[in-house]
């Protein structure tokens, strides 16, 4: 064989892959269930680099250098495992088997046990950035060996974005670390988007803003701490008009968010695991909330707001006050969703660097912020953080913001404004925070129907009291 790595799987994704390999001058076996896909690749842009196409999986395995590295972009699930048993077969020891689709980490687990098993590396890499990241340079995470990766890694780390002259991809960690990670890097988008909507909301419904306005202050706030992809598009579509009718294109789009799926994979992945990812959590219920037709009708008038028009006025020092409250959240946010991947680095021994995980998202993928480079500096900081938010900078910087935030949440629950994310970001950081919490009644409830016994602030052990008896206190 003579090409370096091949692609199957040649739809929108797996044919921006392998052009962005040829375009890095890799020789690139290319490869599609159906022949279309490869024959219309090779036509249209056999000119950007070196493509071996081949029709049979025997040949296409045939036309790669040892170890061969195969990645596999074809729809997730059923066709992920179809195309990896047609592939084995042909395989042999040391090979290595990528799965770039958006496989779900479980799944990632059993495919690398069943490949392990016969003498294969299989690696699930998590690949962010759409069709355009693609093909110009995603953000990669992909997990497996150790080993695979000083063969693999060099390649992937070609193809990847760069920032700083720093690549978007390292190694995450062994068998469904990649996908974890990159489940999480979506849930956290969903966490973004709706921090980034609730702002809009406030704004509008606050100062009577019309969308190119508010446009025009997210346009301000992308040139400060708040620098990021999602606000910089926030802003452009803000300010996009409707051909059709002439009005803000916001204005005509329906109201209901969808979902393909990972965000809700992230919230049960975060019950699993004990971890409150609330900001996560509120942002895909918020799309559920949306997107329920029938309880929405059955409210829209007749629940009554029994609130007074927010009539908002010193214009700038609230703009400022939502921008501060919008950080903050999006802090609270993040802080989550790395103690959600710190957790199951310790639950399923991955031992993931956090700090890394941050450089990979500086560029290449959704949720690309100048904020990253803080957080990889806080992990630099203290490897073993316990949160994210504790840290020095990021102490400083919410509390910093945390009066503002406090009367942004205080006055959208004045003036019936929904914030979940805000307002649930805001419990977090006081739950966080707290000396003490109501959580020793719960343990007291507990025990009182339940015996489920409690602990004491002044002596060590397990106590239950006899509730239905003389209220005597027993050890347990
Ligand atoms: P699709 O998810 O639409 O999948 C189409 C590809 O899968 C085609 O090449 C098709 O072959 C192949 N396929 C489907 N079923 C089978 C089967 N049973 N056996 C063999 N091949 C099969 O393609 P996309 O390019 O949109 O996405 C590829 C992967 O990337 C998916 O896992 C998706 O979730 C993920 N993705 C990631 C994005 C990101 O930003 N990271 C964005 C979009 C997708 P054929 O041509 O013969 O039908």
């Amino acid at each position: 064989g003579i090409a370096q790595i091949g692609v199957t799987g040649l739809a929108v994704m797996g044919r921006n892959l392998a052009r962005n390999f040829a375009r890095n001058g890799f020789t690139v076996a290319v490869h599609n269930r159906s022949w279309e896909k490869t024959a219309s690749l090779v036509a249209e842009h056999g000119d950007e680099g070196t493509f071996v196409p081949s029709e049979s999986v025997a040949d296409f395995v045939a036309s790669l250098e040892r170890p061969r590295k195969v990645v596999v972009m074809v729809k997730a699930g059923a066709a992920t495992d179809a195309v990896i048993d047609e592939l084995v077969p042909f395989l042999e020891e040391g090979d290595i088997v990528v799965d770039a689709g958006n496989a779900h980490f479980p799944d990632t687990v059993r495919r690398e046990n069943a490949l392990r098993a016969q003498g294969l590396h299989f690696v699930g890499s998590g690949v962010s950035g759409g069709e355009e990241g693609a093909l110009l340079g995603p953000s990669i995470m992909p997990g497996g060996t150790r080993e695979s990766y000083a063969s693999l890694g060099p390649i992937l780390e070609t193809i990847a974005a760069k920032v700083d002259g720093v690549p978007c991809c390292t190694y995450v960690g062994p068998d469904g670390a990649g996908h974890f990670v990159k489940m999480v890097h979506n849930g956290i988008e969903y966490a973004d988007m709706q921090l980034i909507a609730e702002a809009y909301d406030l704004l509008k419904q606050g100062l009577g803003a019309s969308a190119a306005e508010i446009g025009e202050i997210f346009a301000e706030w992308n040139t400060g701490d708040l620098e990021s992809f999602l606000i910089e598009i926030t802003a452009d579509v803000l300010q996009h008009v409707d051909a059709a009718t002439g009005s803000a294109f916001v204005d005509v789009v329906l109201d209901q968010a969808e979902q393909k799926g990972t965000g809700r994979w992230t919230v049960q992945n975060g019950l699993d695991l004990g971890v409150p990812i609330t900001g996560i959590a509120e942002a895909t219920f918020a799309r559920a909330l949306s997107g329920g037709v029938a309880q929405r009708e059955a409210a829209r008038g007749v629940l009554p707001a029994a609130t007074t028009p927010w009539e908002v006025t010193d214009r700038d020092a609230f703009v400022e006050d939502v921008r501060l409250a919008l950080y903050a959240s999006k802090v609270v946010a993040y802080s989550q969703g790395f103690d959600q991947i710190a957790a199951a680095s310790e639950q399923f021994g991955w031992d993931i660097d956090r700090g890394a995980m941050a450089r990979i998202w500086r560029g290449g993928c959704i949720i690309r912020a100048r904020f990253l480079n803080r957080i990889t500096e806080a992990y630099e900081r203290a490897p073993h953080l316990p949160l994210l938010l504790a840290d020095e900078y990021f102490a400083g910087a919410v509390g910093n913001g945390v009066a503002a935030w406090r009367r942004i949440v205080a006055g959208a629950a004045l003036h019936g404004v929904p914030t979940p994310a805000f307002s649930s970001s805001l419990a977090y950081y006081d739950g966080v925070r707290a000396e003490r919490l109501p959580a020793a009644l719960i343990q007291a409830q507990r025990d009182f129907f339940g015996a489920h016994t409690y602990r004491r602030t002044d002596r060590d052990g397990s106590f239950h009291t006899l509730w239905s008896g003389d209220r005597t206190e027993q050890d347990a």
